[in-house]
């Protein structure tokens, strides 16, 4: 399943992050996901509080930041997201919502990233 995989390498990279600084507990680790991924924030979510079960990360915060598609459109130059369409939004396949030209670009809406961990030290100097 697709969350299962994406789950369970952003959590490795959160635990990895969170050693590599020596951190005793991560605290709050916020995700972006773009449109595009087709991912289920909340499934996703869920899968990772299974996974971090006896890590670093369990019991932190998981902050979950939707990323819109954004295009570039090579017919006419428009850059920007893409038009609303409430009859597929589950294919996202985009066309240019100026020209309706097909030879677009996707600049945005494929990422899933950790973007920012919040970890706690133990022996911090203050
Ligand atoms: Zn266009």
């Amino acid at each position: 399943m697709h969350e299962l995989s994406m789950a369970d390498a952003i959590v490795k990279t959160a635990v990895d992050v969170a050693e590599k600084n020596e951190a005793q507990q991560i605290t709050e680790v916020t995700i972006e996901i773009g449109e595009l991924t087709l991912l289920n924030p909340e499934q996703l979510k869920f899968m990772i509080d299974v996974l971090s079960e006896n890590t670093l990360l369990e019991g932190a915060e998981i902050k979950i930041e939707l990323i819109p598609i954004e295009l570039v459109c090579e017919s006419c130059n428009y850059e920007g997201q893409r038009g609303q369409d409430e009859l597929d939004h589950y294919v996202p396949i985009v066309k240019c919502p100026k020209c309706g030209e097909g030879a677009i670009k996707i600049i945005k809406g494929r990422e899933c990233n950790v973007k920012t961990i919040k970890i706690e030290k133990e022996d911090e100097d203050a």
